[in-house]
């Protein structure tokens, strides 16, 4: 695949600014012609393993999520024991694709970290397609082991400089020429996962390098994932959202139970039971806060997340446990689903 074989083609884009105005941007971009056609009933059923990786916090998640139309991957650094980690599929009538949003590319401070890292290498071995994300600001990727294996793959690479809602043409012009010298096979494209900016067009540049294959999985699926995958994952988020930094990378959460019951008036109700697992008995107090005030808004923020996510009604109860090592224990992050040995 030689550079030569793209098209320049720009493409608008109306963001506000942050005054609120409205400012239109002529990004550049550079494709591969011509597109495949997704409606022409004589081509072949293409389907695919798309995986996504790239820096902590460049946009992998809010990019699946856009991509797959429901907030399937909440948030970052979770990995599952499963082979594509957490899966989104999305499907047309002649193609599917199955998205895995992966960890954020780093060097590993400790095992969980490894751990992660692990889910990456895999994420590259068994891509049919391979997005990385980037950000404006960034000019290599986090670790050079995983760039230096980009660069000798023989996959079809995607390479999205994201967020360009907060840069400029002659920035993302500067960063596309940067990231076409380091990979050189890579097809590059600005877009903002969180606006939807250019996102149509990046389905097509996907759905037409998928290999041709019937489909993986029933059309209407949207994700491998069972429910009390989601459950712990909405309650990691909330404490995310609610607590400092140091409590949310130091929790877990299990779910011990997920049943099926009924309320007294007969309706359709879930019993779920979870643990938050924290590495510290001072961590476990701010779960608490006081007077319990944390744990009653960690539980209900979650209840009413869940209530919407499984469209029944749900009780939901958390309990706090200390674990001291978890994070460096690889039996435990096994239990967890951090590693797939
Ligand atoms: P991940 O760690 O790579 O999965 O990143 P996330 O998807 O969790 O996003 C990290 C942060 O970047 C979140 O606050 C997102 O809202 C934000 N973000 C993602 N995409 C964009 C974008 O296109 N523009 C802007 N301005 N922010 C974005
Ligand atoms: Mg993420």
């Amino acid at each position: 695949m030689s550079p030569t074989s793209y098209q320049l083609l720009h493409t608008a884009i109306h963001f506000p600014n942050r005054e609120g105005e409205d400012r239109a941007v002529s990004f550049l971009c550079k494709h591969k012609a011509p597109p495949v056609s997704q409606t022409n009933a004589n081509a072949a059923h293409r389907a695919g393993f798309v995986n996504i990786i790239g820096s902590p916090n460049v946009g992998k998640s809010t990019l699946m999520n856009q991509l797959v139309g429901e907030r399937l991957s909440i948030i970052n650094a979770k990995a599952q024991t499963t082979r594509h980690r957490i899966m989104g599929i999305v499907s047309g009538e002649d193609w599917q694709i199955v998205y895995s949003d992966t960890p954020g590319v780093l060097d590993p401070a400790y095992k969980l970290q490894e751990g992660m890292m692990k889910f990456v290498r895999t994420a590259l071995r068994d891509a049919d397609v391979l997005l990385i994300v980037t950000t404006p600001d960034e000019d290599t990727l986090a670790h050079p082991e995983t760039l230096e294996k980009v660069q000798k793959m023989d996959i079809p690479v995607l390479l999205l400089i994201n967020k360009v809602d907060l840069s400029d043409q002659a920035a993302v012009s500067e960063r596309i020429a940067h990231w076409q010298d380091l990979i050189p096979r890579a097809e590059i494209h600005p877009i903002s996962a969180l606006h939807g900016f250019n996102l149509d067009h990046l389905l097509e540049r996907i759905v037409s390098q998928l290999p041709e294959s019937p489909a993986f999985f029933p059309k209407d699926e949207m994700t491998d994932k069972p429910m009390r995958f989601f459950v712990s994952e909405i309650v990691r988020e909330k404490i995310l959202t609610h607590c400092k930094q140091e409590v949310p990378y130091s929790s877990e959460v299990t779910v011990e139970s997920f049943k099926e019951d009924k309320t007294k008036d007969g309706r359709p109700l879930r019993r779920i039971h979870a643990t938050i697992l924290v590495a510290r008995e001072s961590q476990k107090a701010i779960l608490i806060g006081s007077g319990g005030q944390m744990i009653k808004r960690l539980a209900t923020d979650s209840r009413k997340d869940l209530e919407g996510f499984l469209k029944e009604k749900v009780f939901l109860e958390l309990r706090i446990k200390v674990d001291k090592d978890w994070r460096n224990d690889e039996r435990k992050l096994k239990q967890y689903g951090y590693f797939d040995g």
